[in-house]
């Protein structure tokens, strides 16, 4: 069995380089506000930049951040599914196409903006090279305010496997049946579902909590053989 790790960003390296980022996903299914359990509410970290809506003639229809009904919520979300896999959960919020913003100051081999995680061409290249599986490097559009820019790519990172649901507190009400809001903080000590984590991807983020990142041992060793700064690992427990 491998083992799996929590993988954050290491925030003393992102002092060290100061570089910063602003910006967005082009595209995006609005929020919800849901008839049937009163919340409105996004996912974060639903985030598809290697999928392109401008072949859809409705892609106008997903430049706007909003919320909006459940039924018109549905009708959007019909509209892209035909373009991503089948298990995909496309909840509120889910974004699609490059980051689009700025990028200021220095950077290092890899970048963070909140829970996404950009790297530099040749960092990318060299953990592949190295054997890590399922990193999928995307296309940005950020603007730089100097020349000889780094080309930063943004992982396209997919939600995927479950926390167990020994570690979600039992005061926590079932998700909604109608959007599927499943609402928790994270847990103290979080524990991976070992029958639901993919066997093929050495980087991917929990399903059902998809703000957190996870390598297994695979990558964690890649990246601590390339010399790769930025990340710190955490190891979890499986059940
Ligand atoms: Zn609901």
């Amino acid at each position: 069995m491998s083992r799996f790790y929590w993988v954050n960003e290491d925030r003393a390296a992102r002092t060290k380089h100061g570089g910063y980022l602003d910006a967005a996903h082009t595209w995006g299914l609005p929020g919800i506000r849901c008839h049937a359990c009163g919340a409105t509410w996004s996912a974060v970290a639903h985030d598809f930049p290697a999928i392109d809506l401008s072949p859809l003639p409705e892609s106008r229809e997903f430049l706007k951040p909003r919320a909006e009904s459940f039924p018109e919520f549905a009708r959007l979300r019909e509209l892209v599914r035909p373009l991503l896999p089948p298990h995909i959960e496309l909840p509120p919020g889910t974004s699609f196409g490059p980051l689009k913003g700025s990028a200021v100051g220095e950077f290092g081999a890899m970048a963070w903006l909140g829970p996404r995680l950009l790297l530099r061409r040749d960092a990318l290249e060299s953990l592949q090279a190295e054997g890590v599986r399922g990193l999928l490097g995307c296309r940005t559009e950020l603007r730089f305010r100097k020349k000889n820019a780094p080309e930063l790519l943004e992982l396209q990172i997919e939600p995927r496997g479950r926390f167990h649901p020994d570690c979600i507190p039992s005061d926590v009400p079932p998700p909604c049946t109608t959007c599927g809001r499943h609402g928790f903080g994270r847990p103290d000590e979080p524990i991976l579902d070992a029958a639901s984590l993919p066997q093929e991807l050495d980087l991917f983020r929990v399903g059902n909590f998809a703000t957190m990142l996870i390598g297994t041992e695979q990558f964690m060793d890649a990246v601590h053989r390339l010399g790769l700064v930025g990340m710190t690992f955490r190891e979890l427990p499986t059940r």
